[in-house]
């Protein structure tokens, strides 16, 4: 595999703005943020995107879900209202190529 900037920042070699960490998963802030907040909600495991998605990841997807809705609680923006976006593949200008979920709002 080669490098992978959202890997390092789990591993802690990369800075980032880290909001929220559990065993499956980790939130920080996007770091050329579009909305006034705008978090990246990550799998700790490299899974390359939502095309890589298996039945296996099912709980693991969930979870994500569940962690955003807690960023998004975190950061007071659950009440006025967010928005996720999962970017998949070229056309969609996926640039980072381990899966994330953006969290924007505010
Ligand atoms: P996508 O792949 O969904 O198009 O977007 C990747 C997102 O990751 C972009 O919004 C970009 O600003 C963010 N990003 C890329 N590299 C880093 C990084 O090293 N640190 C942080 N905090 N965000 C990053
Ligand atoms: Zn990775």
């Amino acid at each position: 595999m080669t490098r992978c900037i959202f890997c390092d920042i789990i591993a802690g070699r990369s800075p980032a703005k880290i909001i929220y960490r559990d065993e499956r998963a980790i939130a920080f802030y996007d770091r050329s943020p579009r909305t006034p907040v705008h978090a990246l909600v990550v799998p700790l495991e490299h899974i390359a995107s939502l095309n890589d998605l298996m039945p296996e990841h099912e709980a693991l997807a969930g979870h994500l879900l569940l962690v955003a809705q807690q960023v998004a609680c975190q950061e007071n923006i659950a009440a006025s209202g967010y928005r996720l976006v999962i970017n998949t593949g070229r056309a969609a200008g996926q640039i980072v190529y381990h899966l994330h979920v953006h969290v924007m709002g505010g």
